[in-house]
C-alpha cells in the first residue's frame, strides 16, 4: 500500500519527518520546514527591516541550507533584508579553497553578493603555515580563535548589522549538555540563546536552533542544493565526540529529546542574576569579568591582550607554544591536549568565568602541584586515576578551584570557559574519546 502524505493526502509520501515520525511528501516536508524557521525569526524577532545580515557561509550543509531558506523567505515574508555571504578562507589547501568554489557557486544560484577574508590577508599566516609551525596537535586552537574574530572582523568590514550562522537543534542540545556535564551553571543559563552578543555592535542569531540536523540534511538532498562535505583536513575525528553521539542516541530513543534538551536549557534561570552577567555558587550570586577589549587589537577580550593577539605572536617568534598551554611540564596524551586547547580557547575574547570554576567538577589539577593532603592527588599523568596526596611529591592537584580571578586561570575554568567557543575541546576530565575528539574549531564558532 503506498502511504500518502498526511498534509496534503494527496501526494505519495516519500520521507518520514525525523522530527515528528510524519509522512511527508517532498513539497509538504519544504513548506513544513520553512513554515518552522519563519516562525522561529519571527517569535524571536531575529531581524529587522532594512538590516544588512552577513550568513556565515563555510559551504557545508547548514550554511548551504540557510543562505537558501534566508533568501527564499526574505523574499516570501518580505523581510527587507540585505543578506549577503561572508566566508572565512583559513588557507588549508584541498580543503578550504574547494569548500569555497562551493560558496562561490551558491552566490550566483542565490543572487547574494559573497565577501571572503582569509587568515594570510587578516593575520599574516594561512593554517597550512600554521600547522608547518605548529604541527597538528595545537593547530585547532589557532584556527578556532582566529576564526571566531575573522567572522567578526569581516562582517564589521563589509557594514552588517549581524551574522547568521547555520548552527542546528543538534548543535545546541550539545552544548547544553556539555554544560550541565561541566556543571557550568552561568553557560548553561545562556548557550541556547537564540541572540548572542545583543548588545554589542555585531549580535550574532540562529534561525536553525530548533532545526534537526537530520532534516537539514534531507532538506539540501532534495533540493538538490550545492554544498561541500568533506571534513577539515585537519580535523579527522568528529567534532565534539562524546556529546554528539550522545545527543544522536538520545534522539534514535526518542527525536523529541534534542528539542526537550533546548528547552530545558531555556527554563533554566541563573538565581541572582540574569544568566547572562553573573553566575550563581551555592545560592551566592558572582559577577562575571566584564569584557574590554585588546590593547593590540582593540578586539572584545577579557585579558589585556586578546587570545588571537598572544597565538599570532608566539607564531611570529616562532614560539608556537606561546599561549596554547599555560603548564610548564606538559603532560601527553588526548586529555592534556585537550586542555591545552582550553587553556588557549579560555581567554578568547569572552569572559574568562571565574564564577564558572567554583562551580565546575574536578578537573585535572596543574601538573607539578601537589594538593599538600587537601584533597586526592590525581597522580603524575593525567591518565592516572585520583589517589591519596602523595604529600609533596608530583602529582596533580584534583582539587576544586578556588574563588576568583585564582580560579579563572585553572584548568577547571579554562576547560569550562573553552565550551562556548571550541565546541567543546576543553573537557579535559572526560579523559576518553571526547577528549580524543576535541577540536576547537571544526563546527562553526558560536556562544
Ligand atoms: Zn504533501
Ligand atoms: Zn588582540
Amino acid at each position: 500500500m503506498v502511504r500518502q502524505c498526511v498534509h496534503c493526502t494527496s501526494q505519495r509520501a516519500v520521507l518520514r519527518r525525523p522530527k515528528t515520525a510524519e509522512p511527508l511528501c517532498r513539497e509538504c516536508f519544504y513548506a513544513a520546514l520553512e513554515q518552522e524557521v519563519h516562525e522561529t525569526i519571527s517569535a524571536a524577532r531575529l531581524f529587522k527591516p532594512g538590516e544588512r545580515v552577513a550568513v556565515a557561509a563555510s559551504g557545508g550543509k547548514d550554511s548551504t541550507v540557510l543562505a537558501h531558506m534566508l533568501t527564499t523567505l526574505n523574499a516570501r515574508h518580505g523581510y527587507g533584508l540585505d543578506l549577503f555571504l561572508l566566508s572565512i578562507d583559513e588557507g588549508i589547501s584541498g580543503y578550504r579553497d574547494d569548500s569555497l568554489e562551493t560558496v562561490k557557486r551558491n552566490e550566483a544560484q542565490y543572487q547574494i553578493p559573497l565577501h571572503v577574508f582569509s587568515y594570510k590577508d587578516l593575520y599574516g599566516w594561512t593554517m597550512d603555515e600554521i600547522v608547518a609551525a605548529v604541527g597538528t596537535k595545537s593547530n585547532c586552537t589557532f584556527c578556532g580563535v582566529f576564526r571566531r574574530q575573522a567572522l567578526d572582523r569581516g562582517a564589521a568590514l563589509v557594514g552588517a548589522d549581524k551574522i547568521a550562522t547555520g548552527h542546528n537543534a543538534d548543535d545546541v542540545a550539545e552544548t547544553v549538555l556539555l554544560n550541565i556535564l561541566r556543571g557550568d551553571v552561568p553557560r548553561l543559563g545562556r548557550c541556547a540563546n537564540i541572540i548572542t552578543g545583543e548588545d554589542s555592535p555585531l549580535p550574532r542569531v540562529k534561525p536553525f536552533k530548533y532545526t534537526y540536523e537530520k532534516e537539514i540534511v534531507m532538506y539540501a538532498y532534495f533540493k538538490k542544493l550545492d554544498y561541500f562535505s568533506t571534513e577539515c583536513i585537519y580535523s579527522p575525528f568528529a567534532a565534539r565526540g562524546f556529546a554528539r553521539e550522545f545527543v544522536k542516541d538520545l534522539e534514535a530513543a526518542r527525536p523529541r529529546a534534542i528539542v526537550d534538551l533546548i528547552r530545558s536549557a531555556e527554563q533554566f534561570r541563573v538565581p541572582g542574576g540574569s544568566g547572562s552577567g553573573s553566575s550563581s555558587t551555592g545560592g551566592k550570586a558572582v559577577a562575571l569579568p566584564q569584557p574590554g577589549n585588546c590593547q593590540r587589537c582593540g578586539y572584545i577580550s577579557s585579558q589585556p591582550v586578546c587570545k588571537a593577539c598572544i597565538l599570532l605572536e608566539g607564531l611570529n617568534k616562532g614560539l608556537p607554544r606561546l599561549g596554547v598551554s599555560r603548564t610548564r611540564r606538559t603532560p601527553k596524551g588526548p586529555a592534556a591536549e585537550a586542555a591545552a586547547a582550553a587553556d588557549a580557547a579560555a581567554a578568547n575574547g569572552l569572559p574568562a568565568a571565574a564564577g564558572a570554576a567554583a562551580d565546575a567538577p574536578l578537573a585535572r589539577g596543574q601538573a607539578g602541584t601537589c594538593c599538600a593532603g587537601q584533597g586526592s592527588c590525581s597522580g603524575s599523568s593525567s591518565r592516572q586515576p585520583a589517589q591519596p596526596c602523595c604529600a609533596g611529591g608530583t602529582c596533580s592537584s584534583s582539587l576544586p578551584a578556588a574563588d576568583g580571578a585564582a580560579a579563572a586561570s585553572a584548568p577547571a575554568a579554562a576547560a569550562a570557559a573553552a565550551a562556548d567557543t571550541n565546541g567543546g575541546g576543553g573537557f579535559a576530565y572526560l579523559q576518553n574519546k571526547a577528549a580524543i575528539a576535541s577540536h576547537p574549531s571544526a563546527r562553526q564558532l558560536a556562544d
